[in-house]
């Protein structure tokens, strides 16, 4: 099981740099858009852009090939264009090497370095609900130009 939690020191995401706001962690605020997705298609549309940029943006969740593997998917994903049906096609063979790709030590365990990005989940949140399509638009643009995929083929 992918445990997600975050670790907030000085009211900050010890991996994104959110701030917490309203007293939520970076996890919390992570729940907002999720929640606010189901009454909206369009979207919900763009679950794969909302996952992937926040779990790029906390690498330790994931064994360091898993990681590499998530930044491959976005990043061809992001540079091919690809629709919705084909990104969820191979978002479900992804998700299908979870287990493998998981990081397996302890949430408490685990080593989380600081990065710092031009937009994390704070903005989604304080964009709000109405801004939530424009704000996950922005977000993956500003991720694809802050990630580098290791090329390797297999
Ligand atoms: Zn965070």
């Amino acid at each position: 099981m992918v445990d997600n939690s975050t670790v907030m020191e000085s009211g900050r995401c010890t991996e994104c740099g959110a701030r917490g706001v309203d007293g939520f962690s970076c996890y919390d605020l992570f729940g907002f858009p999720l929640t606010w997705e189901h009454n909206n298609p369009e979207l919900y549309a763009l679950h794969f852009w909302l996952v992937s940029c926040y779990m790029i943006q906390h690498p330790s969740n994931f064994t360091h090939e898993g990681y590499q593997l998530l930044v491959r998917l976005f990043t061809e994903a992001y540079d091919n264009d690809w629709d919705t049906p084909y990104i969820l096609k191979k978002n479900r063979e992804l998700v299908s090497h979870v287990g493998k790709i998981a990081n397996s030590t302890p949430n408490e365990l685990r080593k989380r370095s600081l990065k710092q990005w031009s937009m994390t989940i704070e903005d989604i949140y304080l964009g709000g609900e109405e801004q939530a399509i424009s704000n996950i638009l922005k977000w993956r643009e500003r991720v694809r130009s802050e990630v580098t995929p290791i090329d390797h083929s297999d």
